[in-house]
């Protein structure tokens, strides 16, 4: 039995990581968990999974929890979710927070000897150097949940990294992906929470519509794979059935493909390096493939850019980012406007190199609260 701990049970990923854990119980054992604010659904897990520790956001309804639960140590909000990382008992945490709260927790994992589960991708897009470091250093793993990554590392298996010439990551293209630039100013944030193919939360569904979200993917797989980023290419593939595919330098292409579906990249994570059985397969049809317009999708190209200087600038790229989309889903920006904060936030920031995690979520935070100040309530 493998020890589980889950960030964010309550979100998209959270809970599909649940699912995987009660298809196969006898094979994982969840000690702790961090849940949202439906007290409704944190019942409904608390009541099926006997765990031992329990993040709550916030105080308002400590008591009823204590009184309901008198098996479960409960802790608070940011501190406890330190706590939770930290906590004595070895085993996976899966990260599947939203946003750059992930990073701190994933530290804490981190030095107290936990292999990382990632689906939380600004942990490496705002500090991949500090990270890999660490990972290093306390001799833990660490291993992607994101589709196109756990695609890619499941292609690099066996494979000499000197071997590859490129790796490619696929892009749906998102709710937009038919629509002009001139008609994406008319777009809703209703129409935009819309994605083709897969079911997620609300932030990335909106980074796939403006791209921001293959540009952080494009960053986290830099980290991830050890590769230059004229290594790292995006193609656009409408029907997310390839994830990744990794050219070698002898000619031949290795592909992964599987229906889209989180929980296979979520399982093969948590069973690695074993394969659990899995009915759903993928129907093969017609695949296209066509080249990335970095015109029409200014963020990945932007996302290039920031990553290949680095230093500061992909957490600053990354906290625009994150406080736009949050404007744009309280309806208080426009969805091209949320391009035009982080383009311009990137430009008229002063960089600095090799920058401390302090320094790092120094300037999340600020960069953050500009922007809110500047754009809530206008
Ligand atoms: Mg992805």
């Amino acid at each position: 039995m493998k020890n589980i701990y889950i960030l964010g049970a309550a979100g998209s990923i959270g809970r599909q990581t649940l699912e995987v854990l009660k298809e196969n119980q006898n094979a994982f054992h969840l000690i702790g968990i961090s849940l949202g604010n439906s007290h409704q659904l944190n019942h409904e897990i608390l009541n099926h999974f006997s765990v031992e520790l329990v993040c709550l956001r916030d105080s308002s309804n400590l008591r009823d929890y204590e009184n309901k639960y008198p098996n479960i140590k409960f802790v608070i909000g940011d501190s406890g979710l330190i706590r939770l990382a930290e906590y004595p008992k070895p085993g996976i945490l899966v990260n599947a927070l939203s946003g750059s709260a992930g990073l701190k927790p994933t530290v804490a994992a981190i030095r107290s000897g936990k292999d990382i589960a990632l689906a939380n991708k600004e942990t490496l897009v705002m500090a991949g150097e500090i990270v890999n470091q660490l990972v290093k250093e306390y001799q833990v793993k660490l291993y992607p949940i994101d589709s196109e990554h756990s695609a890619l590392w499941q292609v690099l298996n066996g494979e000499e990294l000197s071997s590859v010439k490129k790796i490619v990551i696929t892009a749906s293209g998102g709710a937009f992906r038919n629509l002009s630039r001139e008609a994406l100013s008319q777009v809703t944030k209703k129409d935009a929470l819309m994605h083709p193919n897969w079911q997620m939360g609300d932030k990335i569904t909106i980074d796939s519509a403006t791209m921001m979200n293959k540009g952080l993917e494009v960053i986290e797989a830099h980290h991830l794979f050890g590769l230059p980023y004229d290594q790292i290419e995006t193609i656009l593939h409408q029907e997310s059935m390839v994830h990744g595919l990794i050219y070698f330098i002898d000619g031949t292409i290795k592909a992964s493909l599987s229906i889209s579906d989180m929980k296979i990249p979520i399982a093969y994570a948590l069973f690695y390096p074993e394969r659990r059985a899995y009915e759903r397969h993928l129907e093969l049809t017609n695949l296209s493939f066509k080249p990335m317009d970095f015109q029409r999708f200014p963020l990945l190209e932007l996302a290039y850019q920031v990553g290949k200087k680095g230093g500061l600038l992909p957490t600053v790229m990354n906290a625009a980012n994150e406080i736009a989309v949050k404007l744009f889903l309280t309806d208080q920006i426009s969805f091209l406007e949320i391009e035009n904060i982080v383009i311009q936030t990137v430009n008229k920031f002063k960089n600095i190199d090799h920058p401390s995690l302090d320094q790092i979520i120094e300037t999340d935070d600020y960069i953050q609260e500009m922007i809110r100040k500047t754009y809530e309530k206008r």
